[in-house]
C-alpha cells in the first residue's frame, strides 16, 4: 500500500515523475506475480484448479527466472 501511496502522490505533484512511477508500478507487478496473490482468485474463479499454483501462474514464475 505505501508503494502505491508512492505513486498517486507524485503523480499528483509533477508529470515528470511518470517514468519513475512506470518503474514502480512494474515492482508492483512483478511484486503481485511473486507473491502469488493472483493464483487466490485464480482458485476462486476456478473451482477445478486443484494444483497449489495454477498452470499459468507457474508459466509466469518460470519466466521470471529464466529473465
Ligand atoms: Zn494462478
Amino acid at each position: 500500500m505505501y508503494m502505491i501511496d508512492d505513486i498517486t502522490t507524485n503523480l499528483a505533484r509533477s508529470k515528470a515523475y511518470i517514468q519513475y512511477a512506470m518503474s514502480k508500478f512494474i515492482e508492483i507487478c512483478n511484486f503481485i506475480r511473486s507473491s502469488l496473490i493472483i493464483c487466490d482468485v485464480h482458485h476462486c474463479i476456478e473451482f477445478k484448479i486443484d494444483e497449489k499454483i495454477c498452470e499459468e501462474c507457474e508459466a509466469s514464475m518460470l519466466n521470471e527466472h529464466s529473465m
